[in-house]
This record gives structure tokens, sequence and C-alpha cells, in this order.
């Protein structure tokens, strides 16, 4: 579960860690080509029965890819789900494989940075 605090969205804030990473952001979704391949280099996928909400292409797709769509401007319910995307599907142990090159641990590591700066985090990060 995600802390709680009802401090507004630094949205500017958001954007700015955006802005330094645009690049390789926007080249990983344009590159992604939803093959799942990633899939199988993932033990947290296989450990999961195979959800595909475990797949390394959707934990980067629906964190890192949703707040480059939406440029920053996402309410913090947003950030909460998202929160709990990168720290509670993903453990950042930077095994899975993408053939077209994605570092999708980098692009989670990202999105978890994000969070953290507006003071979204799983309560075990804090541990
Ligand atoms: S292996 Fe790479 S291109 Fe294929 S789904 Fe995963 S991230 Fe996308
Ligand atoms: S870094 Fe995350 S997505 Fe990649 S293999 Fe490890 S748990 Fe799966």
């Amino acid at each position: 579960m995600a802390e709680q605090t009802t401090a507004p969205v630094n949205t500017d804030e958001i954007k700015s860690i955006l802005d330094k990473h645009k690049d390789q952001v926007k080249l990983s979704l344009k590159l992604c080509a939803h093959c799942t391949l990633c899939a199988e280099s993932c033990f947290l996928f296989h450990v999961k029965d195979k959800d595909p909400r475990y797949m390394p292409s959707h934990k980067f797709i629906n964190s890192i890819g949703k707040l480059y769509k939406k440029k920053g401007n996402v309410s913090r319910k947003t950030l909460e789900e998202i929160s709990e995307i990168v720290w509670r599907k993903c453990v950042l142990c930077t095994r899975c494989y993408c053939p077209f090159g994605i570092d999708i641990p980098k692009m989670i590591a990202l999105a978890r940075q994000i969070c953290r700066s507006q003071g979204v985090v799983q309560q075990f990060d804090k541990e």
C-alpha cells in the first residue's frame, strides 16, 4: 500500500525529471514491439502464473510510459497506482532482456524516482 499524503502533486518537478530522460523514454516506447519476449526473463512473471500485469513491457509502459504520455500531469491517485506497479510488481533485479535494447529496469527505476519525488512510496521502501 502507498504511503498516504495529501500534498498537491508538483507537476513541474515531474516534468523536469521527465525532460532529462525524454529521448530515452520516447525511444523505448516507440521501439517496443509488444513481442512479449522480455516476459520470459522475468522471474516474477513466472512466479505469478504468467499474469500479464507482471510482464516487464506492461510494467514500464504503464508506469513511465503513462507519465510520459500525460506529460507529467497526473493525479496523486495515478502516482499511487504507478507505485504499486514499480514497487510491488518489480524488484529491479535487472534480469529482463529485450532484444530491441530497451533498458526496462532503467525505465521502471525512473518511474520510482518520480513517485518518490512526490512522496509516493510503498511502505516497505522506507523499512
Ligand atoms: S522484449 Fe522489448 S520489444 Fe518485446 S515486449 Fe518486451 S520491451 Fe517490448
Ligand atoms: S527488473 Fe523487474 S521486470 Fe525486470 S526481470 Fe526483474 S522483476 Fe522482472
